[in-house]
Order: structure tokens, then C-alpha cells, then sequence
């Protein structure tokens, strides 16, 4: 993970797995996995969006810019952003923890904007 660009397995070395969309199974598919750092690819529609997308939110909070970065800071350091792999329910939940972590915004003001 972290700087990896990013290789997938070739269709013959795929492994199947289980498949969520909208939080709920839907049974087994093959999934690509990255040849290089060994993460699953995500191949449900539910892709991760830009940092650009949470920052904008950030900035509608209604916090201080130093809590901001604080956030955004702590985000970078996590694969947040890597589409490879994170679904976007997975990215809600670190945002949030992030969120909550430095500001007093409530869980749910922060949902209203997701
Ligand atoms: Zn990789």
C-alpha cells in the first residue's frame, strides 16, 4: 500500500471473495488482487472519492483551519484516497473518526454532508 502504483493479477490468478454493495452481501466474486503489495482490489461501485471531495466538506463544517489540517494531516497519512481498494463506506468511517477526533463536530452533522 501506501506509494504502491498498483499492479492486478491476471485474470487466472483471481480469487473469489465475498462482494457487499450498499452494506449488504451479495455472495461471492473474483476479485483482482495488486501483485505487488498483495491488497484486494475494491470492484464494487461504491468507489473512494478524491481528498478534494472531503476537504471541500471540511471547509463547510464550520471549523478552524488549523483543526482543518490537523484532519486533513491525519487523512494523508492513511490510504484514504487510494480507489484501488477503499470503498467509500470504508473512507466515511475513517473521516469521521478523523473528524470527531479533533473537532466537536457531531457524527451526525458530519453524515449530513457525506
Ligand atoms: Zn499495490
Amino acid at each position: 500500500m501506501g506509494n504502491c502504483k498498483h499492479e492486478s493479477c491476471g485474470d487466472a490468478e483471481k480469487v473469489w471473495l465475498p462482494y457487499e454493495f450498499e452494506g449488504r452481501s451479495r455472495g461471492l466474486k473474483p476479485h483482482s488482487y495488486c501483485v505487488l503489495c498483495g491488497v484486494v482490489k475494491n470492484i464494487s461501485p461504491d468507489k473512494a472519492k478524491p481528498m478534494g471531495y472531503y476537504t471541500n466538506i471540511l471547509a463547510r463544517l464550520g471549523i478552524t483551519k488549523v483543526q482543518i489540517r490537523l484532519i486533513a494531516k491525519g487523512l494523508e497519512k492513511t490510504d484514504f484516497d487510494d480507489a484501488y481498494f477503499m470503498t467509500r463506506p470504508e473512507q466515511e468511517e475513517v473521516f469521521i473518526r478523523a473528524v470527531k477526533k479533533y473537532s466537536k463536530v457531531r457524527e451526525d452533522e458530519i453524515r449530513a454532508f457525506l
